[in-house]
């Protein structure tokens, strides 16, 4: 076994070495701009182009003619949210979105309600992380334009009851965006089973190159119009100018098909290491509490709370393991996750959460090992923690009087 173990898939993974190969070629010899219309460099970097967007639109159970190359999900949800806004601006100024979203959906509502005067409703969630259809179905105006509630939240896990949403959204004629990143590739995804209008996902979170991600825009029923964020030589249908990046693309769908052959088993292999290291870290360690739905969640999800213990103070305690406290993206600031908050966990136990991210490439030697390191270090910090030995002692610490700072 080999020392750092990447247990962060959820931030972004290895690419598959299966992908490289196939993308090798469009950097050296196939290096033709796909819109050269007039020689067989442009036709063979087209063709390259075309066969991923049919592979990607397959997996999502959509047409080529839908799929939109951005730079990224991060893009593709800028594109939806702001360019649906903008193309729908005389039907209404209202759109509702969950309050677990990614921060690219966030801080894109938050501009658009800032800068553009778009009224925003954030759909509060269970203490699952789950958003309710019936709370979708309540906040519905004659005013709104979208609905964006996420497919599988990128720090819990939870999977969205997007098919039914997508009903209601259907029921009103209203367009229904998913920002389906953590779930492409890894749970199905079909997008008339599900109802969306809209959906992002990107390629460096299954295996894929970074810098590369698509918007899936419904033609019919009803067709989608968007307008643009990129003005440009009106590539993409006019909906996403520039210069496609051929080799990134071309491993998108060599991602995406790798990962569409190898979900039935691999999804079944990365739950029972998901669960195997649940259950020797709650076997051997009190007060661990999970966070986001017990079932309904990614398989190669798993994120934990360790009472006493600061997340941050954990992960320096083992090093050699790549984790994350909280997400990502929250990370770098002090603040407890908005995405544990939103769920009600206190600001105690978001401050010690974990996220565990299992990906294609761990082993189980991994995950043991994972585990009994996460037990060591959490058994050492409890020792030196004082509130843990007065919770030991019976002492409610909700009723100990703290001295001011
Ligand atoms: C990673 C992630 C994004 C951002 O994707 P990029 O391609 O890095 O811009 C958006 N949404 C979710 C749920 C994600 O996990």
């Amino acid at each position: 076994m080999k020392l750092p173990i990447y247990l962060d898939n959820h931030a972004t993974t290895k690419v598959d070495p299966r992908v490289v190969e196939t993308m090798l070629p469009y950097f050296t010899e196939k290096y033709g701009n796909a819109a050269s219309r007039n020689h067989a460099f442009g036709w063979v970097a087209e063709e390259g182009v075309e066969q991923a967007r049919q592979q990607i639109a397959e997996a999502l159970n959509a047409d080529a003619k839908e799929i939109v190359f951005t730079s990224g999900a991060t893009e593709s949800n800028n594109l939806a949210l702001k360019g649906v806004v903008e193309m729908y601006r005389e039907k209404g100024d209202h759109i509702i979105i969950s309050s677990t979203e990614h921060r690219s959906v966030l801080d894109t509502a938050k501009t658009l309600e800032t800068k553009r005067g778009v009224k925003v409703t954030y759909l509060p969630v269970d203490k699952y992380g789950m958003v309710s259809p019936d709370d979708v179905r309540a906040a519905i105006t004659d005013k709104t334009v979208l609905i964006s509630v996420m497919l599988a939240n990128n720090e819990i896990g939870t999977i969205n009851p997007v098919a039914d949403i997508g009903k209601v959204a259907k029921e009103k004629g209203i367009l229904f965006h998913c920002d389906a990143t953590q779930g492409v590739g890894k749970i199905p995804v079909d997008v008339q089973a599900m109802g969306i209008d809209l959906l992002s996902c990107t390629a460096h979170k299954i295996y894929g190159p970074k810098g590369i991600g698509a918007l899936y825009v419904r033609k019919k029923g009803p067709r989608v119009r968007l307008a643009p964020i990129i003005d440009g030589g009106g590539h993409e249908r006019g909906m996403r100018s520039g210069t496609l990046a051929v080799p990134l693309i071309v491993g998108f769908g060599t991602a995406v098909t790798l990962c569409r052959q190898e979900m039935p088993v691999e999804s079944v292999r990365l739950a029972a290491l998901r669960d195997r290291l649940q259950t020797t870290i709650t076997t051997a360690l009190e007060e661990v509490y999970l966070n986001g739905h017990p079932t309904q969640r990614l398989p190669h999800n798993l994120n934990l709370s360790f009472a006493y213990v600061e997340g941050e103070s954990l992960l320096m305690g083992m090093k050699e393991i790549a984790l994350s406290s909280g997400s990502a993206c929250t990370s770098a600031t002090l603040e407890p996750s908005y995405v544990l908050k939103a769920l009600g966990v206190g600001a105690e136990l978001a401050h010690s959460s974990i996220r565990f991210g299992i990906g294609r490439f761990n082993t189980e030697e991994e995950i043991d090992y994972t585990a009994k390191r996460m037990i060591e270090t959490v058994t050492k910090l409890r020792e030196m923690s004082p509130l843990y030995e007065m919770a030991k002692e019976g002492i409610d610490l909700k009723s100990v009087q703290w001295a001011a700072h």
